[in-house]
């Protein structure tokens, strides 16, 4: 029999989910299934960005984590694409913040709607977003880019206000997982973070994507590299 500590947890669990919006497990409450399915629900939310339903950072690091190491196994090439708003400051000037959320909700699912189904689509904070592309060639890593950027200018977003509708632009910068390098999301991150100040400060609504990613492996992921040869060999 639980305590009433415990009996207290679940309840807040519940009342978590139930504000959240989640599915509730259908199996009869208190069966080990309905727990493991409480469990799941649970998983799902704190991995989950409130706004848009769309993967949240933690749990983007982690993605990004295991595609490094899925890389640093099978020299694949995967892609990480940042972008952020241009001019978003505006928007919540001129239509207030709810609207500005509007934006930000309608831009995640656009973003969704324009990379495939084993991509994964992040809100990295306030209006930034990431997107991880496994298995995706240098050859179409612009083309595919491009799409998503197109993809959020042809957005026309009701603003509720005398019938406006807002389009917005946004920049990407765009960096490759270093193959056979065992690097980390946030060297990987950084290097994406990179080509997108290079794609704001060229004047905005652009891609800017590393282009020799071998070369720019940074001194810190060869050093990961050789820490971590010996371990390698033993596993392969
Ligand atoms: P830039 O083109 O250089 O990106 O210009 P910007 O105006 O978009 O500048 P910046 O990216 O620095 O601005 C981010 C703004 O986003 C500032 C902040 O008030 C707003 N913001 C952050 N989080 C939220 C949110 O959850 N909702 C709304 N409505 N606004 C947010
Ligand atoms: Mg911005
Ligand atoms: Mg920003």
């Amino acid at each position: 029999m639980p305590s009433s500590a415990e009996q207290l947890h679940l309840e807040r669990a519940l009342h978590l989910l139930q504000q959240a919006g989640a599915m509730l497990p259908e199996a009869e409450p208190g069966s080990v299934a309905w727990l493991q399915g409480i469990v799941d629900a649970l998983c799902d939310l704190s991995s989950r960005d409130a706004l848009t339903g769309l993967s949240n950072r933690r749990s983007f690091e982690m993605v990004m984590a295991r595609e490094v190491d899925r890389v640093a196994r099978t020299g694949e090439s995967a892609l990480l694409l940042m972008l952020d708003i241009d001019h978003f400051k505006s928007v919540n000037d001129t239509y207030g913040h709810g609207v500005g959320d509007l934006v930000i909700q309608a831009v995640g699912a656009a973003l969704n709607q324009a990379v495939r189904p084993m991509d994964t689509v992040a809100r990295i904070g306030g209006e930034e977003f990431g997107i991880m592309l496994p298995n995706c060639q240098a050859g179409f890593a612009l083309t595919v880019a491009e799409r998503v950027r197109e993809r959020v200018a042809r957005l026309r977003i009701p603003t509720g206000q005398f019938q406006d509708e807002l389009s917005v632009t946004i920049s990407l910068g765009g960096a490759f997982a270093p193959q056979w390098v065992r690097s980390s999301p946030l060297l990987w991150m950084e290097r994406a973070d990179r080509q997108l100040y290079r794609a704001k400060t060229d004047g905005r609504n652009r891609v800017c994507l590393e282009v020799h990613h071998e070369t720019l492996v940074s001194a810190e992921e060869k050093g990961m590299l050789l820490a971590v040869l010996p371990q390698d060999s033993e596993q392969v």
